[in-house]
């Protein structure tokens, strides 16, 4: 009755979010296996950024039901945001669901599944399900570090906020994760020092809007805003060698952040920057608050202060009333800003935002055909721009043994996933790695130091 296996959709906070139930319950005396077939307790972390998200986990909800009627002990929970976006409604399709819990409640799945199955250990009759999706006051606060055991990943995320106060016009999720509230910046210096002493490397910030991170309970101080004087301090933490952030948002990017990334070197040379369109009439329709000109002006900003800078972005394909020639702004955006890589989303219709009632909705085949194109010619792009490092040495953080487990994987400063031969005692460690190859999205190399493979001591920084 104690198994519990959890499935994540959509993006890191949910990841992040289900690492940090999966810490809790094993603090209750839960186990958490990898395998669903095993689990006596089937938690559904949900997505609704788009349709087919919300789809797809309520597919599997009803697939995994079935299930009830082998084993009426089984315990089937639905978590994050679709909890929040559809609460009870659910029940009206999966009404055999014993648990949907909302985005400001994970803390409290232990106790709700220590009294389901009290009661069913009981025999007590199971009645309606539990649902909670209420808000709760300073929920940023219930973030703990969540990682158990004594070892950390050599990769964490660490959540430093919660909620989104933007209302981009095609954009549910001020509506599934509240408002904006940040977590106390000395919570998040801890949580990372507390990796650090136990092996984590790199941290990557999460939130919805990084950027704009204590912009209500910090002042600037001189000039530098609260999210960068969080990078420093962060910085400063022995042991992290690499830190990384995701989401940012455009608006977010001043002279201060730029400067960061020429006096940080534990920045990496890599930003994600959504820019959503390179059209400013559908920018301006999807209350993004900055122009073409104004997102390729960071770009060139960023590329002034780091030179070998990557980009990725989130594009949206098919926003109500895009035109051929707005979409055509979007690609040529594309080719000037350079991606190396890109999450290209059609969009989709998501009720009760405003742009959900706009005229002009883009047919699907329309949005597909512009997806295909955009695709096409990011890969092309992405494929001339790893091509470029091939005979580059890149300083790589070596995380763990990679897909076959024949070799060894990691992440170049430009966040390009690295594949090389190497020694179990480097991971964790950062190598120069001599590149000989590469594909669209990885590179291929071999360790520079003929002794590599004897080395002990982390590499210098920078090489
Ligand atoms: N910080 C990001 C920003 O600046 O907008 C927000 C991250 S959002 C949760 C992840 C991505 O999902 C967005 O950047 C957007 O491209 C995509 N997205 C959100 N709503 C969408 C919709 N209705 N249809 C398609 N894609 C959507």
């Amino acid at each position: 009755m104690n198994r519990v296996h959890i499935k994540t959709y959509g993006c890191q906070m949910n990841e992040r979010d289900s690492e940090a139930v999966a810490a809790m319950l094993r603090a209750r005396g839960y186990r958490i296996v990898g395998s669903e077939d095993e689990c006596d307790v089937l938690l559904l972390n949900t997505c609704s950024v788009r349709d087919a998200a919300e789809q797809k986990a309520i597919g599997k909800a009803g697939y995994s039901l079935a299930r009830k009627k082998r084993n009426p002990d089984f315990i089937l929970g639905i978590l994050g945001c679709m909890a929040q976006n559809r609460g009870a409604s659910l029940l009206d399709r999966l009404p055999d669901v014993d648990l949907i819990v909302g985005t400001q409640k994970f803390h409290r799945v232990p106790d709700y599944l220590d009294n389901l199955r009290a009661a069913k250990e009981a025999g007590a009759p199971i009645g309606e399900a539990i649902v909670d999706t209420a808000e709760e006051l300073d929920s940023q606060n219930t973030i703990r570090d969540h990682m158990d055991g004594p070892e950390a990943q050599v990769c964490a995320f660490v959540s430093i906020q919660q909620g989104c106060d933007m209302h981009c016009a095609f954009c549910i999720v001020p509506t599934t994760r509240g408002d904006e509230r940040s977590r106390p910046m000395e919570d998040i210096v801890r949580e990372c020092a507390e990796l650090a002493e136990r092996g984590t490397r790199e941290v990557t910030l999460l939130g919805q809007i990084v950027t704009s991170y204590g912009r209500r309970d910090y002042p600037h101080s001189g000039g530098i805003s609260p999210f960068v004087q969080l990078l420093e301090k962060v910085h400063a933490i022995p042991g992290i060698e690499r830190i990384r952030f995701t989401s940012p948002h455009p608006k977010g990017f001043r002279q201060d952040l730029a400067d960061a990334f020429a006096r940080l070197p534990k920045l990496g040379e890599h930003v994600h920057l959504p820019a959503q369109s390179g059209s400013d009439r559908i920018l301006r329709a999807m209350k993004r608050p900055y122009t073409r000109e104004g997102y390729l002006g960071i770009v060139r900003m960023l590329r002034s202060a780091q030179p070998a800078m990557a980009f990725s972005t989130d594009i949206i394909v098919g926003f109500p009333g895009e035109t051929d020639a707005d979409f055509e702004q979007t690609r040529s955006l594309c080719e000037e800003a350079d991606f190396d890589m890109a999450y290209i989303f059609k969009y989709s219709v998501r009720t009760g935002t405003p742009a959900a009632s706009m005229p002009d909705q883009v047919p699907d085949g329309v949005k597909e055909e512009r997806n295909q194109i955009l695709l096409e010619a990011l890969r092309a792009g992405s494929l001339r721009r790893s091509q470029a490092l091939v005979g580059s040495v890149q300083e790589v953080l070596v995380e763990g043994p990679d897909k076959t487990g024949l070799r060894f994987a990691g992440k170049t400063r430009g966040n390009r996933a690295t594949v090389f031969e190497a020694a179990p005692r480097l991971v964790g460690t950062l190598v120069p790695v001599g590149i000989t190859r590469s594909s669209v999205s990885t590179l291929y190399g071999e360790l520079v130091l003929a002794d590599a493979g004897l080395q002990t001591e982390p590499c210098p920084a920078s090489l």
